[in-house]
């Protein structure tokens, strides 16, 4: 999304230009599915899609937000937001904004404008405009990206002070609590800080992050991003289910979180859980998700890069067998891509829909592609998007 694009959106709504414009990005998470909520390990890197957002302060406690993706198809082209101050803004009041009174995607922006009032910084107001290229509710997490983008504009203007990290803990905030939507701190961590060319390793627990390289195409490789098309909500219940058993998981076994449940000690953690199937289920899914990351991290680091093929394609086995959020459209790309010919798969994100990867020998993506397509349309499913990720930058300023 081209930043001057952005700027001059924002000067034909609000008749100035902007102070700055800023970006972040999407992310697709390598290894390290709902292991974010238990304390444990992921791995995400950065897409170059990215939410680009003009931002000017005010003074007045006064918040006026304005999205490209949620305008007309007029306003999207940039025509129709010549008509007239902020025509098509939202306007909200800073000292009016009440945590789950909002429904629409404003949500995202006004609740980093409240976590960072709660927190005691003193930000008065902005006016906003903002236009992404990440696919919503695709698992691609543009929920982080609007948020982090405007987190970054707004330490930089206001020139609070706070660390990329600080950052996304307090985006998370904004979407646990002024969202209402019970999310880990993995999304927001790798808006914030991925860098391109490197996946980050990232303890969720305290926040040390590593910076793996990750060059798959030097290597002869593609890491293949196909979105289903399938929108999951994360609000909706499924996956506050799993947040719950996983809590119920640890309490059970007297740890504070499932991080705390050694790999080598998994077996008898699940003899202690005894007849709590479901629990057992999940304990498991998170102790080898959180062991995954671990080798993975090792094999890239010791240059095994194709051995974290088959790790992937563990981790979808237990995504979809233990912990139960796949569909019938993830599980197709998975075993079609490895049918014909990938070094693993997985669903990513979420669940219940969103995207899968794929990592393949450069040699056999576009065929690889076309199977996938192949066995969409053959299922009678809506035709797949299918895209190569190369490991982008972070939020930055743009202008
Ligand atoms: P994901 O983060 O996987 O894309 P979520 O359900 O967490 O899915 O967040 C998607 C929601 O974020 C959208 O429904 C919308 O409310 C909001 N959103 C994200 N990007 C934008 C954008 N550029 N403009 C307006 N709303 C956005
Ligand atoms: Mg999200």
């Amino acid at each position: 999304m081209g930043a001057q694009r952005v700027r001059d959106g924002f000067a034909r709504l609000y008749g100035a230009e902007p102070e700055g414009v800023w970006s972040a990005p999407g992310r697709v998470n390598l290894i390290g599915e709902h292991t974010d909520y238990n304390d444990g390990f992921v791995m995400p890197f950065a897409l170059p899609h990215t939410t680009v957002a003009a931002v000017s302060r005010r003074t007045d406690g006064v918040l006026r937000l304005h999205s490209a993706n949620t305008a007309g198809a007029a306003d999207t082209a940039g025509a129709a937001d010549t008509a007239g101050a902020a025509g098509g803004a939202v306007e909200l009041r800073l000292d009016a904004l009440v945590p789950e009174s909002d429904r629409n995607w404003t949500a995202y922006p006004a609740g980093v404008f409240w976590a960072l009032r709660e927190a005691g910084h003193p930000v008065t107001g902005a006016d906003i405009h903002l236009a992404s290229t990440v696919p919503t509710g695709a698992g691609l997490s543009s929920s982080a990206a609007l948020e982090v983008v405007v987190a970054l504009a707004l330490n930089d203007l206001y020139e609070l002070g706070l660390q990329r990290w600080q950052l996304a803990r307090l985006c998370q905030r904004a979407e646990n609590v002024y969202v209402g939507a019970p999310t880990g701190i993995m999304d927001q961590t790798a808006a914030a800080c991925c860098t391109e060319g490197h996946a980050l390793f990232l303890d969720t627990r305290d926040l040390s992050q590593r910076q793996i390289p990750f060059d798959l195409a030097a290597e002869g490789m593609r890491l293949l991003v196909v979105d289903t098309r399938v929108t999951h909500a994360h609000s909706d219940g499924e996956y506050g289910k799993r947040r719950a058993g996983c809590e119920k998981g640890a309490a059970l076994l007297g740890v504070d979180a499932l991080r705390d449940v050694p790999y080598d000690g998994l077996d008898a953690a699940l003899a202690r859980l005894g007849d709590e199937e479901e629990v057992r289920r999940l304990v498991r899914h998170v102790v080898t998700e959180d062991h995954r990351v671990e080798r993975a991290v090792s094999l890239l680091e010791s240059g095994d890069t194709r051995a974290i093929g088959p790790v992937l394609t563990e981790g979808h086995a237990s995504l979809r067998d233990d912990f139960r959020i796949s569909g019938p459209e993830l599980d197709l790309v998975v075993d079609t891509a490895l049918e014909a010919g990938a070094l693993g798969a997985r669903m990513t994100g979420g669940g219940f829909g969103g995207s899968a990867i794929v990592l393949a020998e450069a040699s056999d993506a576009e065929a690889i592609t076309k199977a996938v397509e192949a066995a969409f349309a053959a299922a009678g499913f809506t035709a797949p998007r299918t895209f190569e990720a190369v490991p982008a930058a972070g939020a930055r300023r743009l202008v």
